[in-house]
C-alpha cells in the first residue's frame, strides 16, 4: 500500500502523466492523494491546537476507501476517529490498532457485544442505550465499567439527550456506576453560515450542558464548525468533508487543499445539427450546430441525475452560471446537456479551443478546475454527496503529492 511518505519531492504536477497509467478498459479513474490528505490533517491539527483533532471516517472514508485513509491518518498522527456504524468500526480498529473509535450511531439494541468486540465506544444518544450499555457493562466490562460518549441534543434536533435527560442522566447513579464517560458531545446545525444565530445559541446550551456530567472531553465542532474560532473547538474537534479537501464552511478558506480527482473517458464524439435532440425524453433541443462528446460516466456511478440540462434550461452555450453542471477539458468547460443516464453523460464540446477531443480522451469531472463544490451546486447537491457516491466503477489510485495527484501509484480495488 502507498502510504503518504511516498511523494516524490518536486515532481512535476502532471495530471496527465498519472491519467497515462490508468488501464485502457478503465471508463474512469478516482485518484486520492494521501500526501495532501495527511497535510490536510496536520494542518488542521495545528489549527486547532491545544485542541485534539480527530478525523471522521464514516461511509468508506467519504467513499475514498477506508483502507488507505484510516493507515494515512494513522502515520500522520491521528488518534481519535469517529465512523457512524458497528461494522465500520469492527473495520476502522483493524486500519488503527491503537486509535480510539467512536460510533456516532451509538448502539442498537441488542448490539452492544458487538461494539465491545471492536473496542469502539459507542456515542449514546438515548437514555435507552445508557441504560443498555450499562447493563452490559455490569457483567462483561472491566470493574463492571465500560467507555462511552455523550450525544446532547442542543438544536439539531436529530440525535443526543434533551436538557432534562442530560440532567436526569446526571443523577442515575446505577447506571454511572458502569459508564466510563470519554466524551460528551453535540453536533450543530448552521455551522457553515457563520453568521448564523444558531450557532452561538448552540455554543451556549453546550457550554452550560456539559457541566450537567462533570468534567469529560468535550467535542462541538465538525470541518465547519471548527473555523468559527477556538471558543467552538473544545477539547477535540470531528472534521470529515474539510480533510477530503472539502470547503463546508461559507465564512472563509478552510486551510486544506484538494485530495480527490475524477476523470471519465470520452467514448464518442459526434456532431449534431439545430433542432436535433439528445438523450432520454428528448429533453434538450440543439440550437446550433453542436459537437456533443458522450462520456462513460452515469448515475450508476453516482453522476447524479439531477446534473441533466433541458432545453428549458436554456441553451448551454449561454452558460456561465454557477448552477450548470459542467466537466472540463484542458480546463475549458464542457456543459452537459441532455439526461444523465445510467451509464452515460452527454457534453457539449463546441466551444472548446486548441485541445482536440477524441474517444478515449478524458474529461475531469473533480478536480483543479472543476472543485466538489461546483459539481454539488451543479447537481442541487452538496460536494458531501457526490464523493460519497462516486462508484465501484472508476478505477482507484492512491499516491502521494500534492497539488495535482503524482508519485507512486498504488491500486484500489474497484
Ligand atoms: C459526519 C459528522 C461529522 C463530520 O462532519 P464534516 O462536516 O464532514 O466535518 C462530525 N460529527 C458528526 C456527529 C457527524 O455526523
Amino acid at each position: 500500500m502507498t502510504l503518504a511518505n511516498q511523494v516524490v519531492a518536486g515532481a512535476a504536477t502532471n495530471i496527465a502523466e498519472d491519467l497515462k497509467r490508468v488501464p485502457a478498459h478503465a471508463p474512469g479513474v478516482v485518484f486520492v492523494d494521501l500526501a495532501a490528505l495527511a497535510d490536510n490533517w496536520r494542518g488542521l491539527r495545528d489549527f486547532v491546537q491545544p485542541a485534539e483533532c480527530g478525523a471522521v471516517v464514516k461511509a468508506d472514508a467519504y467513499g475514498l476507501g477506508a483502507q488507505q485513509v484510516i493507515p494515512t491518518l494513522s502515520a500522520a498522527g491521528c488518534k481519535t476517529f469517529f465512523v457512524a456504524t458497528t461494522r465500520e468500526a469492527g473495520e476502522a480498529r483493524a486500519l488503527a490498532p491503537d486509535a480510539r473509535i467512536f460510533v456516532l450511531d451509538g448502539l442498537l439494541p441488542g448490539a452492544a457485544a458487538d461494539v465491545a468486540a471492536c473496542g469502539s465506544i459507542p456515542i449514546l444518544s438515548t437514555l435507552a442505550e445508557t441504560r443498555e450499555w450499562a447493563g452490559y457493562a455490569k457483567s462483561h466490562g472491566a470493574d463492571g465499567k465500560l467507555s462511552c460518549g455523550i450525544h446532547i441534543d442542543t438544536g439539531l434536533n436529530r440525535l443526543g439527550l434533551e436538557p432534562d435527560e442530560v440532567r436526569f442522566l446526571a443523577g442515575d447513579a446505577d447506571t454511572l456506576a458502569h459508564l466510563d464517560l470519554k466524551l460528551v458531545m453535540s453536533h450543530m446545525a448552521c455551522a457553515d453560515e457563520p453568521d448564523h444565530a444558531m450557532n452561538r445559541a448552540q455554543l451556549g446550551a453546550f457550554q452550560s450542558l456539559r457541566q450537567a456530567l462533570g468534567h469529560i472531553p468535550a467535542s462541538l465542532a465538525a470541518s465547519d464548525g471548527l473555523m468559527l474560532g477556538a471558543g467552538y473547538h473544545f477539547d477535540i474537534v470531528r472534521p470529515g468533508y474539510a480533510l477530503y479537501g472539502g470547503q463546508a464552511f461559507q465564512g472563509g478558506r478552510t486551510p486544506v487543499s484538494r485530495v480527490v480527482g475524477a476523470y471519465s473517458r470520452v467514448l464518442q464524439v459526434r456532431d449534431a445539427k439545430p433542432g436535433e435532440t439528445v438523450g432520454y425524453s428528448a429533453s434538450y433541443r440543439f440550437d446550433r450546430e453542436t459537437r456533443v462528446a458522450v462520456l462513460a460516466l452515469g448515475y450508476a456511478d453516482g453522476f447524479a441525475r439531477m446534473a441533466s440540462r433541458s432545453s428549458e434550461h436554456g441553451p448551454a452555450a449561454a452558460g456561465g452560471g454557477a448552477d450548470i453542471p459542467y466537466v472540463c477539458f484542458a480546463g475549458q468547460r464542457a456543459p452537459i446537456i441532455g439526461r444523465v443516464s445510467m451509464d452515460l453523460i452527454t457534453v457539449d464540446i463546441t466551444d472548446i479551443e486548441g485541445v482536440p477531443i477524441a474517444r478515449g480522451d478524458w474529461a475531469e469531472i473533480i478536480g483543479p478546475n472543476v472543485s466538489l463544490e461546483e459539481v454539488g451546486i451543479g447537481a442541487q447537491t452538496i460536494g458531501y454527496e457526490v464523493l460519497t457516491r462516486l462508484g465501484r466503477r472508476f478505477h482507484r489510485a492512491y499516491g502521494g503529492g500534492a497539488p495535482s495527484f503524482h508519485g507512486t501509484v498504488s491500486e484500489g480495488s474497484g
